[in-house]
């Protein structure tokens, strides 16, 4: 089993290793967190599969347990399920000692830890994420949210776990294309800062390691800058451009296709414009598709660049972009608004539509 530290405020472990959710109880009475009941939260889909082993391990622990399962799915990350929960939790009449469990994808993770930090205005959260994506993203760094009618999170508070429980055998009985959407994170994360992890990905590496390699780069990257004031928007390398087409294709394509598409934009304007060596698009491209993942799109550089200047997260008159410079290395690159679109025109014909 492997322990990653996540030096925030508070500070929390990620623990990783085949078998651990059945040792769930056990690993979060060992972290000191005194509740009497564990509320486990999860989506009709994983919770036929695994709510069962991860009570029982609760209960051997010494906890009351108790559950409350809502629909899975993007569409229902909605005020209105937050809201389902936090009556669930006042129905089996929770305090503010006890316990919320996420145990899911990264929709799961978000909405049960806004619940757990809005609940009788904060209570402890754990997360067990049961997909790629949440594992080696969502279930760190402690960004929790849901959309509104108008957005992807724009509702959400920044409330760190007390503990990340990653077990890869729940990964078994992932859809592939799901799996697919995490590995987009993970050659970011390579794409980032880690030249070692894109070698790691031609070959079959161990999908423990793999987390534990992603958990950590996520990890130093977060501790540096807990609230995205600076170094933190590193991690959105490939999601300025991934959310517009997200939100241009009306969601139609899924996040991680978002990502994978935006990183091959990013690194197509980096080297079009002399900021980045040559052959990293190519690497992208490859790595990108062998997963399966798109690398094209048939929008238009003019509209993903109008749809990514309606980020709410922009400030003012510039957009931090983030590029590769070179193999397994990320900038921040600040542009003015008004030369977005120019900057990103000769992506056309090569990563969008002509
Ligand atoms: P998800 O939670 O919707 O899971 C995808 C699908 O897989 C769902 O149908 C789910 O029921 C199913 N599933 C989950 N685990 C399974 C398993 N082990 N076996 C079988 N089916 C399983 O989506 P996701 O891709 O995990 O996460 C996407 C969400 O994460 C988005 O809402 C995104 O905004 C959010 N996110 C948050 C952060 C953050 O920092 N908080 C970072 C990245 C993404």
């Amino acid at each position: 089993m492997e322990r990653i530290s996540i030096n925030t405020q508070p500070a929390y472990e990620v623990v990783i290793g085949r078998g651990l959710l059945n040792r769930a109880g056990e690993l979060t009475a060992e972290t000191g967190i005194h509740a009497g009941a564990a509320m486990v939260f999860a989506d009709d889909h994983v919770a036929p599969i695994y709510l069962d082993r991860v009570r029982e391990s609760f209960d051997k622990a010494g906890f009351r347990t108790a559950a409350h399962i809502f629909p899975a799915g993007e569409t229902n990350k909605t005020l209105g399920t937050v809201e389902e929960m936090l009556l669930a939790a006042d129905r089996e009449n929770m305090t503010r000692s006890d316990l919320f469990v996420a145990l899911g994808g990264g929709v799961t993770g978000d909405m049960t830890g806004l619940a757990a930090g809005l609940y009788l205005r904060g209570c402890s959260c754990i997360q067990i994420p049961t997909t790629l994506l949440a594992m080696v993203d969502a279930s760190v760094g402690g960004k929790t949210a849901v959309n509104l009618r108008s957005g992807k999170n724009l509702c959400g508070l920044f409330y760190q776990p007390g503990l990340v429980i990653c077990d890869p055998d729940t990964l078994q009985t992932l859809p592939p294309p799901v799996l697919a959407e995490g590995m987009a994170e993970v050659v970011k994360h390579g794409a980032i800062c880690d030249a070692e992890l894109l070698d790691g990905l031609r070959q079959e590496m161990d999908e423990a390691e793999m987390i534990a390699r992603n958990v950590r780069i996520k990890s130093e990257v977060v501790a540096q800058d807990e609230r995205e004031t600076g170094r933190r928007q590193i991690l959105n390398l490939g999601h300025t451009f991934g959310h517009a087409v997200e939100k241009l294709s009306g969601f139609r394509i899924y996040h991680g296709e978002g990502v994978s598409i935006g990183l091959c934009i990013a690194a197509c304007a980096a080297e079009a414009h002399g900021l980045c060596e040559k052959g990293v698009l190519a690497e992208l491209r490859d790595l990108l598709g062998r997963f399966r993942l798109p690398v094209t799109t048939r929008l238009r550089a003019s509209e993903i660049a109008a749809a990514a200047l309606n980020d709410k997260k922009r400030r003012g008159h510039s957009i931090t972009l983030v590029l590769p410079v070179k193999r397994g290395r990320s900038v921040l690159y600040p542009l003015p608004v008004s030369e977005l679109a120019g900057f990103i025109a000769c992506c056309d014909g090569r990563v969008t539509a002509l």
